[in-house]
């Protein structure tokens, strides 16, 4: 076998040898070309040669008969089959075997066989019998990631590759492959020491968010503008890269409805800008030591929107990776658009991260569906906060077969009811009120268009609250505060 090692210092610098005893030795086994040896023929074989293939072993199954799988796959001439029974002389040249057979006394003659020849043996399901396991990975090749209980718990080492695997964004491989083809460049430009904290610098900013958000044309400029800056102030105390914003949307407020790459930027952000709407349990996903800086205001609060500009800038112009954290997302009522032309304008670099709008969240809460076949063909998002100087379209608003969702709507309910009524609107549309959607407290009231500003007066509804009309707001779970069966509704308005 030929080792690869990671690097000449060692991935296991540190190590001390009175550390408590490992059960085994974690390496990455180089297969390439090698022959390896699969005792079985059946599913669980066929699964053990699928990962020695992968990992360009010549691969041999050794088995009167074969599953259907392991037939595909010698056919297709990525395997070779070795009809009859084990026999140890098979064990010749061998790098690897794999005893994958029900036959428990054919198992244990093939470990005797493989370990009287000091050749890495894995007997499926019997750690006492093999030298060598099959972790739980996380495959973003080139980085890997092998989890293992040494045996003891498989469905707890499982668990524990799929958190990591949440945690790690889907093109890190791509970004490993990102930097090493230019490895040589760096090598070539700047001097040992300058390397380091370049690398650093390379994997913790742009360049690395460009490449994980798939934009490898924005990451090759960044890179190349950081190894510009590198080359200029090598040597230069304090010198650092620009800072960059993350413009990330945190969903309704559940920390379950981040996105996996809200929560990767976020452990990753050295100042946090947060609105009102985001609540402790999403903050306390980001980074531990992260600067934390409340930025909520109340509508319309133009003095404030000037404030979050002017931190925006000062943070990137330190440096800093600065997580600008809205509630629901970014681009839906949340002055995105405002931030990313500051940004623009001040060159600098930002990442969008799309979140669980508000009418996503309250429509899922409350199961009513924002389209449907029969009921509702299209669907609108407006702000109802200025409904009675704003020039909107009511009477659109107020079109059969339509859902609209209004946010910011609930102080200005009556105004919005007179307005759809005057644009058109029947009386028994359905109409519901989705409060704290996905939050803790979350409450949901359902009625017709005409009784539906009483209802919430009279159950005090309060921000954050949607308002959704349409057919298909009588869709849901019956509420005791519907005043209107749900279902009978909505079977009328099928009719
Ligand atoms: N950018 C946000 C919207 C900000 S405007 C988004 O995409 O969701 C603020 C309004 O959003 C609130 O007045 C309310 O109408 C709505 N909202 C936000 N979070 C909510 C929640 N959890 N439940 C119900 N409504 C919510």
């Amino acid at each position: 076998m030929r080792p690869a090692p990671e690097s000449s210092a060692g991935g296991l610098a540190g190590v001390n040898c009175a550390a408590p005893r490992m059960d085994y030795l974690p390496v990455f086994l180089r297969l390439d070309l090698q022959p390896a040896l699969i005792v079985g023929g059946g599913r669980v074989a066929a699964r053990k040669v699928a990962w020695l293939v992968r990992s360009g072993a010549r691969v041999t199954v050794v088995a009167p008969e074969l599953h259907p799988e392991l037939q595909a796959c010698v056919s297709r001439g990525e395997c070779t089959h070795l009809p009859g029974v084990f026999a140890p002389e098979q064990l010749k040249d061998v790098a690897v075997v794999v005893a994958a057979t029900s036959d428990q006394a054919m198992n244990a003659a093939v470990s005797q066989a493989a370990r009287k020849r000091n050749i890495p043996v894995n007997v499926v399901d019997a750690p006492e019998l093999s030298t060598f396991i099959f972790p739980a990975i996380i495959d973003r090749s080139p980085i890997l990631v092998a989890v293992s209980s040494a045996g003891t718990a498989p469905v707890l080492a499982r668990r524990v590759r799929e958190q990591i695997e949440a945690l790690l964004p889907t093109r890190l491989g791509r970004l490993a492959r990102f930097m090493g083809v230019r490895r040589r460049e760096v090598q070539k430009t700047l001097g040992f020491l300058a390397r380091r904290a370049f690398w650093e610098r390379i994997v913790s900013g742009t360049t690395a968010s460009r490449v994980l958000a798939g934009d490898e044309p924005g990451a090759s400029a960044a890179f190349a503008g950081e190894l510009r800056t590198s080359q200029l102030t090598q040597g230069a105390a304090g010198a650092h890269g620009s800072g960059e914003v993350y413009l990330i949307g945190a969903g309704p407020g559940d920390p379950d409805l981040l996105t996996l790459r809200a929560l990767q930027l976020l452990q990753q952000a050295d100042v946090i800008l947060y609105d009102r709407l985001v609540p402790d349990a999403i903050l306390e996903r980001a980074r531990r030591d992260a600067e934390r800086i409340p930025v909520g205001k109340a509508v319309g609060d133009h003095a404030q929107q000037e404030r979050i500009h002017e931190l925006l800038l000062h943070f990137a112009a330190a440096g800093k990776r600065v997580a600008r954290l809205k509630g629901g997302d970014p681009f839906v009522f949340g002055r995105g658009g405002e931030e990313i032309e500051l940004l623009a304008a001040h060159n600098i670099p930002y990442v969008v991260v799309p979140g669980i709008t508000a009418a996503l969240a309250a429509a899922a809460a409350a199961e009513i569906p924002l389209t449907h076949r029969r009921l509702a063909h299209s669907v609108t998002l407006v702000t109802g906060h200025a409904a009675e100087d704003t020039q909107l379209d009511w009477a659109a608003l107020a079109a059969p077969r339509h859902t609209v969702v209004f946010y910011m709507g609930i102080a200005q309910l009556p105004v919005i009811v007179a307005k759809l009524r005057a644009a058109g609107a029947h009386a028994d549309t359905s109409a519901a009120i989705i409060e704290r959607a996905a939050l803790p407290g979350q409450r949901v009231l359902r009625a017709d268009l005409q009784h539906i500003a009483a209802l919430a007066a009279a159950e005090h509804a309060a921000a954050p609250a949607l308002l959704i009309v349409g057919a298909v707001a009588a869709f849901g779970a019956a509420d005791v505060l519907t005043p209107i069966a749900a279902p009978a509704a909505a079977a009328r308005a099928l009719a």
